[in-house]
C-alpha cells in the first residue's frame, strides 16, 4: 500500500522553520512583543496543538473581540428569550443555546415550556417558518460578517410572512478600534481572522493600518497558517512597518465576495450597540434598514424582555476583560470553579469560539 502523503498544513519541519524564524525575529527586535488575533477560531487552533509552547517567550498572543458569542448582549439575548416566552419559535445557532441572559438562556426557556430550535443555516430558519405556517418563526442571528451575509441572503429570497429576524449581528472593524485605543492593550500587531475576510477581503483592513500605524496580518486557521501570520507580524513590526499582509492568499483576496458584501449591506446597517462586556461601539451592530423593516423582529413584535436582576458572579465575569486582551481566562476567580462549561457565569465559557471554554479544555497557557 502506497504511503499517505504527508498533509501539507501538519508538516513539522515546516512548523520548526517558522519557529526558528520567530526566535531570530524576537531577538532581533530585542523587546517584549505582545499581538492579537480577533478570532475565536484562531484562539481554539493555538490552544488546541499547544502552539504557545513553542513561541519565544516573549511573544504574547492575546485575544480580541473575536467570539461572536462572547459579545452578543445580555439584553440581545433576554429579548430573545421573551419572544420565545410569548409564544414565537425561536431559532437560533446551537453556541447562543446555553449564553446566560439576566435571568436565564434560551436554553433554559426551552427547559420550561418555551419553543427554542437550534439550526446549523438561517436557511433552515426559513424553512421551519415554511412548515409552520401558522407560527411565528424568529431567527435571533447572531456572528460576524460571515453569518451576516447569510442572514441577508434569506431576507432577500422573500422568506415567508410568518418569519423574522432578531439581528445581534455585529461587524468587526469598529472593535478592532475600539481595542487598538485602549491604552491597556498596547497592541503591536494583529492576526486578523481569514474567514471574515473571505467574505470582507483583505483590503478591509487598510483604513484601520494606516490609522493605527499598527501591522495587519489576515491569517488562516491551520497550525502553520497561524504560525506564518505570526512570523508575517513580527517582520513587519521588526522592520517598523504598519502593513497589511495577506497570508491566507488560497481564500482571501483583495475585495472578498462582493456579491455577499452588497447582500448584507443592502440588508443591515450599522448602528451603535454594546459589545457585552467589553463597551457601547459605534458602527458595529447591524440592524435591519427600513426597506425590512416587515422582517424586524423589534419592529414587528413588542419585546418586552425580562429583565431581572443578574447572579451576582455576573458581576464577577472578565469574559469582556478578556475579549479587549486585557486579561486572560485564568484570570477570572470563577474559571473552572464556579463557572464550567455546564455552569456558565459568563458567555465565554459557552461558545466552542470562548476562550473561557477553550482553555478549560485545552489547558489555556503553557506554564513551561
Ligand atoms: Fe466569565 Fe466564566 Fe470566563 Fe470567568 S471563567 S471570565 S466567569 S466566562
Amino acid at each position: 500500500m502506497a504511503a499517505e502523503p504527508t498533509l501539507q498544513f501538519r508538516d513539522p519541519d515546516a512548523a520548526d522553520e517558522l519557529v526558528g524564524r520567530l526566535e531570530t525575529l524576537m531577538a532581533e527586535i530585542a523587546q517584549p512583543v505582545s499581538v492579537m488575533h480577533v478570532c475565536g477560531s484562531h484562539e481554539q487552533a493555538i490552544a488546541k496543538f499547544g502552539l504557545r509552547s513553542m513561541l519565544p517567550a516573549d511573544l504574547t498572543i492575546r485575544m480580541g473581540p473575536g467570539c461572536p458569542v462572547c459579545v452578543t448582549n445580555m439584553p440581545e439575548v433576554d429579548e430573545a428569550v421573551s419572544l420565545a416566552r410569548d409564544g414565537a419559535i425561536v431559532t437560533t445557532y446551537g453556541d447562543m443555546y446555553r449564553v446566560p441572559g439576566t435571568t436565564e438562556s434560551l436554553g433554559d426557556a426551552s427547559a420550561t415550556g418555551a419553543d427554542v430550535e437550534i439550526v446549523y443555516a438561517a436557511s433552515e430558519a426559513v424553512e421551519l417558518a415554511e412548515a409552520n405556517p401558522n407560527r411565528e418563526v424568529v431567527f435571533f442571528a447572531t456572528g460576524f460578517e460571515t453569518t451576516a451575509a447569510p442572514t441577508a441572503a434569506v431576507l432577500r429570497d422573500d422568506p415567508p410572512a410568518n418569519f423574522s429576524v432578531l439581528s445581534a449581528h455585529k461587524y468587526v472593524p469598529p472593535a478592532m478600534n475600539v481595542v487598538a485605543e485602549l491604552p491597556e492593550t498596547d497592541i503591536d500587531g494583529f492576526l486578523a481572522a481569514g474567514h471574515a475576510a473571505v467574505i470582507t477581503g483583505y483590503s478591509l483592513f487598510e483604513p484601520f493600518v494606516e490609522e493605527y500605524e499598527t501591522p495587519v496580518v489576515v491569517g488562516g486557521f491551520e497550525p502553520l497558517d497561524i504560525l506564518l501570520g505570526l512570523e508575517r507580524l513580527l517582520e513587519h513590526i521588526n522592520d517598523d512597518r504598519a502593513a497589511l499582509e495577506n497570508a491566507y492568499p488560497r481564500c482571501v483576496t483583495e475585495d472578498g465576495n462582493t456579491a455577499a458584501l452588497e447582500a448584507m449591506w443592502d440588508v443591515f446597517e450599522p448602528t451603535t450597540g454594546e459589545w457585552r462586556g467589553i463597551a457601547d461601539i459605534p458602527d458595529a451592530n447591524l440592524v435591519l434598514r427600513e426597506e425590512y423593516a416587515e422582517y424586524d423582529a423589534r419592529k414587528r413584535f413588542d419585546i418586552d424582555p425580562d429583565v431581572g436582576t443578574a447572579d451576582p458572579l455576573t458581576a464577577e465575569c472578565r469574559c469582556g476583560d478578556i475579549m479587549a486582551g486585557t486579561a486572560d481566562p485564568d484570570d477570572c476567580a470563577l474559571f473552572g470553579e464556579e463557572c464550567g462549561p455546564q455552569t456558565p457565569v459568563g458567555a465565554c465559557m459557552v461558545s466552542s469560539e470562548g476562550p473561557c471554554k477553550i482553555w478549560l479544555e485545552y489547558g489555556g497557557k503553557p506554564d513551561l
